[in-house]
């Protein structure tokens, strides 16, 4: 699993490039004629191995077809479970370690303030970029009343099955009960339904507990917990060799089933919410590390993205922040050279409550809609939109699609028609990916200054040392 010495990212960058080629291609030409060529007339019970009339011709190119087909898929799929099946191990016992470790309560709480300052100032930033950019650009004036229609027609039930998800966790989503129900009653059952925030404060909770009682006590618990995150993070990077491949197999089939006539409709919309995240990645991230770490050991744009890229490239593919965190923490730990215990502190953490890119997409999405339905926001409604958005950035598990749920509660609470999600909905996928992005590179970046705070950042970072 060594071919030559290029570096991890690299490889991972060859593999999504090598996919999205593969996407396109499959997008473009291969079409229902294409298996019928091969003797397939039901190509769904073919590709699930099932015996079907319709698929009698189908011969050796079938075959094979289906067989690459197939491999793709598990290869997939296999890597994406292992990452999930992960997250949930690593926040416990990474907090843990992260909270126990630090020693006394009161660093804890200066750390703990620190970073969760950073969380939501650079939340806030990301909202107002989105919202300027959105209200200076207007990208609902680009879309045509008919394209409007037809797209609010072929996502109607999709849409609904959303609004209805939404309507059922909305008392769950008031301020107050949000706040409570962050307390879990049984932490087993928060492990098992992976509620990261309640296992993020059991975690927290343990991890003061554990400070408090004497050291010959503690030491053992912590060292246990510390085995566990380390052979976790250690598993990760054997994970990581397979992460070129895995990439190439995840992206192939979200590109060859993209509407590319969709993207184009919602072209405008989708290049403010691009650029907007780009704005975050090149202006915010870079400019906080400039300005928060020591000229003596400056965390530069280089440096941060190098040793970051790897889980921006998983991000990117798994569209999920809780699958993406072993590689996070593990990219932060030893390629950054944060320490393990700010990593292990910031990172989980960020994963389940910091989501700059999901709070720019909430703000460009519903001022979007806003512009399509011509309603005028007023000052109070974008100062509605930015306590919100917040708040969905805070409360958005770190899975695909999470945002779009949330999204139904913002645009009810400026009064735009919910239904307007269908109209989204077709090019989610791919502004998931990216948002997702931006979501676990703000977490890096608040790791890299906090440690860099605390006299906790190794004075380079170890791109290439540890690369799988
Ligand atoms: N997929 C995003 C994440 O995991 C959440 C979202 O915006 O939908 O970070």
């Amino acid at each position: 699993m060594r071919p030559g010495r290029l570096a991890l990212h690299w490889k991972i960058v060859i593999g999504l490039t090598l996919g999205v080629v593969a996407g396109v291609v499959l997008n473009q030409w291969w079409t229902a004629d294409t298996w019928s060529s091969l003797g397939v007339s039901d190509p769904a019970s073919y590709l699930a191995g099932k015996q079907s009339e319709a698929n009698a011709q189908a011969g050796v190119s079938a075959a094979a077809c289906r067989m690459a087909i197939n491999l793709t898929r598990l290869t997939g799929d296999v890597f994406l479970r292992a990452l999930r099946f992960i997250a949930v191990p690593i926040t416990l016992f990474a907090l843990i370690v992260g909270v126990a470790s630090l020693g006394d309560v009161r660093k804890l709480g200066r750390l703990g303030g620190r970073t969760l300052a950073l969380f939501l100032i650079t939340t806030v930033i990301s909202i107002g970029i989105g919202l300027s950019l959105s209200r200076s650009i207007e990208p609902g004036l680009f879309v045509s009343e008919q394209k409007r229609a037809q797209l609010t027609e072929q996502r109607a039930a999709d849409a609904s099955a959303r609004i209805a998800t939404a309507r059922q966790e909305a008392p769950r989503l008031s301020m107050w009960e949000r706040l409570i129900a962050i307390v879990p009653t049984n932490p087993f059952d928060a492990l098992a339904r992976a509620d990261m925030l309640q296992i993020v404060f059991m975690s927290v909770a343990i991890g003061i507990g554990l400070t408090l009682i004497p050291r010959e006590a503690s030491g053992p618990v912590i060292r246990v917990f510390e085995g566990l995150s380390g052979a976790i993070i250690e598993l990760v990077r054997i994970l990581m060799s397979l992460a070129p491949y895995a990439v190439f197999a995840l992206i192939v089939p979200i590109v060859a089933g993209i509407g590319f006539d969709v993207l184009g409709a919602l072209g405008v919309y989708c290049l403010v919410v691009v650029g907007g995240l780009a704005l975050v990645g090149v202006l915010v991230y870079p400019g906080m590390l400039w300005i928060l770490t020591p000229r003596g050991n400056r965390v530069g744009p280089g440096r941060f993205y190098k040793a970051v890229s790897p889980a921006m490239l998983v991000a990117f593919t798994s569209s999920s922040s809780n699958a993406t965190l072993p590689v996070t923490i593990g990219c932060v730990r030893d390629r950054l050279g944060v320490s393990p215990e700010v990593a292990n502190f910031v990172c989980p953490l960020g994963a389940t409550v910091n989501m700059n890119g999901t709070a720019l997409y909430q703000a460009v999405a519903t001022t979007f809609l806003a512009q399509l339905y011509g309603i005028d926001l007023s000052v109070g409604d974008l100062l509605a939109i930015v306590a919100m958005a917040t708040m969905s950035a805070i409360g958005a598990a770190g899975v695909p699609g999470a945002s779009v749920v949330l999204l139904v509660m913002v645009l009810q609470a400026v009064h735009i028609p919910p239904d307007g999600i269908a109209i989204i909905l077709a090019v989610d996928r791919v502004l998931d990916m990216c948002r997702t992005v931006t979501n676990i590179t703000g977490d890096a970046a608040v790791a890299a200054v906090i440690a860099s705070a605390e006299g906790e950042l190794a004075l380079e970072s170890r791109v290439g040392a540890k690369d799988g």
